[in-house]
């Protein structure tokens, strides 16, 4: 029998305990987060007083303060079991970063102490040589710090053997430059705060602050770890670049919220808990619509801290998936011809009374200001399309959006019909006074209860309105989602700066307040609308009239990723003091080279799978089936024998069919190993035009001999696990 034969008969071996207690979730939830009600029964009244400042006004603690806050977590730490402690940050390539450092020092009597200072609580600084800065630092300094972030709690992390204290940090260069994904959200929360305080007092309300919210919903797959092992693309690529389709795969979308698997739910139960012990408040968890998929939610939170706690949940996803046998594929598209994975980014406002600044209000001034908010996100999402692409444009991405299974990769917004109604009224100027119980009515019912119960859907919109909040879903399952936010909150802000600036001129013209703001909604309306689009954006038609209302639609990563150096969006970004001009070129390059650095390692991987585990056994085949040949011509000269007309023929006819498999196989190979040393001597965004336009045809070229290969090839022959068995079987 084969290897895979072999695994396959084992899978689902390995039992689990059975717990007899459990316990319940409010009892440990946080227990490891150095919480605010931990940090103030640990510290004096002052010193958290000063904390409190620090985090909703900027005021820095004092040296003293923060000596006696490290001295207070490295306690709390250690009472928990920690030896170490780390800065933990998210640098530009979207992976988190850690580098552990002990309490211990020695004093002069050779006696170990277990210590903790202020200054190391606030500042770290790890190797920035390592990360890569996009040529920050060669025009600065060399040196990157990381520096602590007072608004997302620290944690433990732990595995078997040891517990790490995880302080949130953000990480910049010698002269501010933001050399991480956290620093750019921050800025510009800080951003659509000012905008959006603005706005409101045009509107009349006065607010201290808002705050962008965020609840990522997270898609994924689960494969047992002993196919994984056998699958060298899934392991250095995270997808499959090879694979025959399965007979089943999700027509009959028999998985979709059907009953979860045992031991996918022991898995997603273990995920919850280690979860909970930190702080992150994950609530759903369902299959998904392709096999083996599935999804987590979390309760939404401030954006800077869902974000935190996405990028450790995916961490925690996988380390758990390995103590159930599982691997957690994260990849956007693991599997050809099945759904690929998103991360669907739910995004609001609120302000610092926690009032959801797109929960359609109760009041006709709520409603006014609903409609207000809602429309600077549309005219936002309208002016900025380009970056909000850009902001969820990689690699893996690609296979989801603009490529030939999945939607386009034009941006649009989606109301709902009940909305739409309303604000084709008020563009045509028909809607004149939004008043308390029927301004807004149309006949339709109430606004605000309206929109909140009618869960309106239409989930092939990458940025659709629903309910109390947008969303947007045209990021890619691995992403972190802190680009993104920083993208909509800045684009947010703008777009609530100019509404609040036509609503002010037009008061100065007509000192109706109510027929002022309509009138500024009518016109942005107007502007805006060919961002609005209700119908299915995956079919051809949408595409079409997408291109007829002059909509981007750009497929290439590259190319999309060139949003982030054009000069108007730079202009924006330094505008509101979110990415100056260096920030942002250094993201392009960043990101551009990552795509091509990925795009090489898929090829050579495609190579070596394909001449090391594809060809040698399809040469063996070819072999059997050219000595069947001889032997059939050898008999069909004897006549008592029997061998039926045809037969010859039949047996040639297979073996011309693997032969010139084989030869396209390797012929494709030779050329795509060809074309990347032709591309060694480009330059970065001509070979990355060449990767997008020239090696992706030649990878899904050999793609298609060997899975037509596979699929002739005997079983017991083919030595990688197939789609059927990863997708299936558990
Ligand atoms: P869906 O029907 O889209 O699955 P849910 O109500 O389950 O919607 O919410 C999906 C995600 O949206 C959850 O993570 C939820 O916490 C989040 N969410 C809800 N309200 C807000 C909000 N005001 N801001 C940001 N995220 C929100
Ligand atoms: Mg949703």
């Amino acid at each position: 029998m084969s290897k895979r034969t072999d695994i396959t008969l084992a899978i689902g071996s390995s039992p689990i305990t059975k717990r007899e207690t459990i316990a319940n979730v409010a009892s440990y939830y946080g227990s490891n987060t150095f919480s605010e009600a931990v940090m103030k029964k640990m510290v004096s009244e002052k010193t958290f007083n000063g904390f409190k400042q620090w985090q909703e006004d900027g005021v820095v603690i004092t040296e003293k303060q923060a000596n006696e806050i490290a001295n207070a977590m490295k306690e709390w730490a250690i009472s928990k079991g920690a030896t170490s402690y780390t800065h933990w940050f998210q640098p530009m390539t979207g992976l988190t970063a850690e580098k552990h450092d002990s309490f211990i020092a020695v004093n002069g009597k050779e006696q170990v102490l277990e210590k903790f200072s202020g200054s190391k609580l606030i500042q770290g600084e790890p190797d920035a040589s390592s990360f890569p800065s996009g040529g920050i630092r060669a025009t600065f300094e060399a040196r990157g710090y990381t520096v602590l972030d007072p608004s997302s709690p620290a944690f433990i992390s732990e595995v078997e053997l040891g517990r790490t204290l995880c302080i949130p940090s953000i990480f910049i260069s010698y002269t501010g430059e933001a050399l991480d994904k956290k620093l750019p959200l921050l800025r510009s929360d800080a951003a659509v705060s000012k905008a959006a305080v603005n706005l409101l007092k045009v509107l009349g309300h006065e607010s201290r602050q808002v705050f962008s919210t965020c609840g990522p919903e997270q898609e994924y797959f689960l494969i047992d770890e002993s196919y994984y092992r056998l699958r060298t693309d899934l392991q250095l690529a995270g997808r499959t670049l090879i694979g025959a389709p399965s007979p089943k795969g999700q027509q009959l979308e028999d998985q979709y919220f059907g009953s979860i698997k045992e031991r996918i739910l022991n898995f997603m139960i273990e995920v919850a808990e280690e979860c909970y012990k930190i702080g992150i408040p994950v609530t759903t968890r369902h299959n998904e619509v392709a096999p083996h998929q599935y999804e987590f939610a979390p309760i939404f939170e401030r954006s800077n801290l869902a974000a935190d706690h996405n990028q450790l949940l995916m961490d925690l996803m996988k380390k758990v998936a390995r103590r159930h046998g599982l691997v957690c594929l994260l990849h956007e598209k693991p599997f050809a011809g099945i759904n690929g994975s998103g991360k669907h980014l739910n995004w609001s406002l609120a302000d610092d009374k926690g009032n959801n600044l797109l929960n359609p209000g109760e009041t006709p001034e709520a409603n006014l200001q609903f409609l207000t908010v809602l429309v600077s996100v549309i005219h936002a999402v309208y002016s900025h399309a380009d970056l909000l692409r850009a902001s969820v444009a990689t690699a893996a991405n690609e296979h989801r959006l603009g490529a030939n299974e999945a939607p386009p990769a034009i941006m649009s917004v989606f109301l709902g019909e009940q909305l739409t109604e309303i604000l084709d009224q008020i563009e045509k100027g028909k809607i004149k006074k939004v008043k308390k119980l029927d301004a807004v009515d149309l006949g339709l019912g109430l606004l605000p209860r309206f929109i909140k119960d009618t869960s309106d859907r239409n989930r092939t919109s990458p940025f659709a309105f629903t309910g109390q909040k947008f969303e947007f879903r045209a990021l890619g399952s691995s992403l972190n989602i802190s680009t993104s936010i920083a993208v909509v909150n800045t684009i947010v802000a703008d777009s609530m700066n100019q509404l609040a600036s036509l609503i002010r001129g037009e008061l100065k013209k007509q000192g109706n307040f109510e027929a002022a703001v309509l009138t500024v909604l009518s016109r942005v309306i107007k502007d805006s609308r060919p961002i609005l689009f209700e119908g299915n954006n995956y079919s051809q038609d949408w595409v079409e009239e997408a291109a007829r209302r002059g909509l981007a639609n750009e497929p290439s990563t590259p190319e999309a990723l060139k949003a982030f150096i054009n000069a108007a969006n730079i202009d924006l970004f330094e505008r509101h003091g979110v990415l100056s001009k260096v920030e942002m070129v250094a993201r392009y390059h960043i990101w551009t080279e990552m795509y091509q650095k990925i795009i090489e390692i898929e090829a050579r991987t495609l190579a070596e799978m394909v001449n090391t585990q594809v060809l040698p056994p399809a040469y063996g085949f070819q072999g059997e089936v050219a000595n069947s040949l001889d032997m059939l011509i050898d008999y069909s000269g004897d006549k008592s024998i029997g061998i039926p007309d045809g037969a010859v023929a039949d047996r040639k006819e297979l073996f011309i069919d693997i032969s010139s498999g084989i030869l396209y196989i390797r012929k494709n190979s030779k050329e795509m190993m060809e074309l990347l040393k032709r591309s060694e001597s480009l330059e970065l965004a001509e070979k990355c035009r060449v990767y997008f336009s020239e090696l992706k045809p030649l990878m899904a070229h050999i793609r298609k001999h060997v899975d037509d290969l596979e699929s002739k090839m005997p079983d017991e022959a083919w030595p990688l696990p197939k789609y059927k068995e990863m997708l299936f079987i558990c």
